[in-house]
């Protein structure tokens, strides 16, 4: 296998079970290895602060080679990737089937694993990555205005970032005083004849994911609002706890499949009656499109809830395709920056969202392809708040420059992260909003 060659890169499954992949010494020889090959070709040196820190230990290093590297410092290299997964997709040469075998990001995934079993992990991170276990507690009514107001409050921000090292700058996302599902609990269109298309199922299930469901449950509203005036079958998982992305970037396996296994029942049901399954955040659809698939390679119902869960605006276009989706858009949306997640580029299905925008009147679509470095949690903290905004720069300087009407990325978290790097850099404050919610505004629902 050559460089370059045009040949589909493979993942291979995640043998976490197997004794050897806890063995540190192994796991030192496989990182010597890779971090050799990544010396000597250096291309994502732009894409994160993981490959800047290898290459600077390195190049500051007695002998300027890996060898002159201590092992205790390839921690820092681990710590500073946040799995965005771009370093696999978008530059390496020597991904699987090339016989280098490098896939980057799950062996840095590894190191996470073998941190968090040798109980090096924080317990700040332990809680952050405890989604449900925190939206339960803070979105209710009274609850969430104080967790709100807290959280804007420089007392106790300062206080939050000595004490728990969550850096006292990061905007934070606001908890919801309700939460998707248990308003849209009853949020069911049954289609007496369904319309049996050739492309796509006709009947969809909606995977609200933690986010939606305690944070922004708008936007799983606006996605209902449009799947009812498309007249599309649809309904919510009767359960449904997180899809286990935040522990998987915390390499805490064992949780992951607590979680997975949770979920799998109600999920392989709707896969084998036939249903898009479809969540609103990209990380929660590659979670089930590619590393539960991975790390549960022999497990059958996992790949056939792969094969059906589906990206919002890839679904939406096949329904356009099948003459199925409205174009009946009322407003226009005016200048729009629009930022492609990592999460959802290595999804490797195109630009579908902006496909979709475009074709909204009065409607310009300015892509941005480019980390905005903030990651689930990895951008909050402290250690790393400002390598987060530093990755970020060019993403908003790009998302200024067009003097958009709105900012909007399928990842959540990101368009916030990328709102505040606007107005840190030029002291503008633009809209965000969701491309689901952009949709709806079009539609005038
Ligand atoms: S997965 Fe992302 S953050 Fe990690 S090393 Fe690759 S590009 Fe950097
Ligand atoms: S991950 Fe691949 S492309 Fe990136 S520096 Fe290493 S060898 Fe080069």
């Amino acid at each position: 296998m050559r460089e370059g060659s045009l040949e589909a890169p493979t993942r291979h499954p995640v043998n976490w079970k197997d004794k050897a992949f806890y063995d540190e010494s192994l796991f030192f020889k496989e990182l010597e290895r890779v971090f050799d090959i990544c010396h000597g070709c250096r291309r994502c040196v732009s894409l994160c602060t993981a490959f800047p820190t290898l290459f600077d230990l390195v190049d500051e290093s007695s002998t300027m080679e890996v060898d002159g590297v201590e092992k205790k410092d390839y921690w820092k290299v681990v710590d500073k990737c946040y799995l965005c997964d771009m370093c696999y997709l978008s530059k390496c040469p020597y991904v699987p089937p090339h016989e280098w075998n490098v896939d980057f990001p799950h062996l840095m995934m590894r190191g996470k694993a073998i941190k968090f079993k040798n109980g090096k992990s924080k317990l700040r991170d332990k809680v952050l990555s405890s989604t449900d276990l925190m939206g339960n507690t803070l979105a209710k009514p009274v609850i969430s205005k104080v967790v709100n107001i807290t959280n804007k409050n420089k007392i106790f921000r300062n206080l939050l970032d000595k004490t728990f090292k969550v850096h006292k700058h990061r905007d934070l996302p606001d908890y919801s005083a309700y939460t998707f599902r248990g308003k849209t609990k009853n949020a069911k269109k049954t289609i007496v004849d369904p319309v049996s298309p050739l492309t796509v199922p006709s009947k969809v299930v909606l995977f609200s994911t933690c986010y939606v469901n305690y944070n922004e449950p708008i936007i799983g509203e606006d996605f209902l609002k449009i799947l009812n005036k498309n007249n599309i079958q649809h309904e919510l998982l009767n359960s449904e706890v997180c899809c286990g992305m935040p522990k998987f970037e915390l390499g805490d396996l064992e949780s992951v499949e607590k979680l997975a296994m949770k979920n799998l029942p109600t999920l392989s049901k709707y896969a084998n009656d036939g249903y898009a399954i479809i969540s609103l955040v990209p990380s929660c659809t590659l979670m089930f499109k590619q590393e539960i698939p991975l790390l549960f390679a022999d497990n059958q119902e996992f790949k056939k809830i792969a094969q059906q869960f589906y990206d919002p605006f890839s679904y939406l276009l096949a329904l356009k395709k099948e003459s199925l989706l409205s174009m009946d858009f009322k407003n226009d949306l005016g200048n729009i920056s629009y930022h492609v997640p990592c999460h959802l580029r290595v999804q490797n299905i195109g630009l579908k969202t902006k496909e979709l925008l475009e074709l909204i009147p009065g409607t310009k679509v300015k892509t941005i392809e480019r980390c905005s470095g903030h990651d689930g949690t990895w951008g909050i903290k402290t250690e790393f708040f400002k390598d987060s905004m530093k990755i970020g720069k060019p993403v908003f300087k790009a998302a200024e420059q067009f003097n958009p009407d709105y900012i909007s990325s399928d990842c959540a978290i990101a368009s916030r992260h990328i709102v505040q790097g606007v107005r840190e850099n030029s002291k503008k404050e633009i809209e965000k909003l969701h491309p689901i919610s952009l949709m709806r505004l079009a539609y005038n629902l």
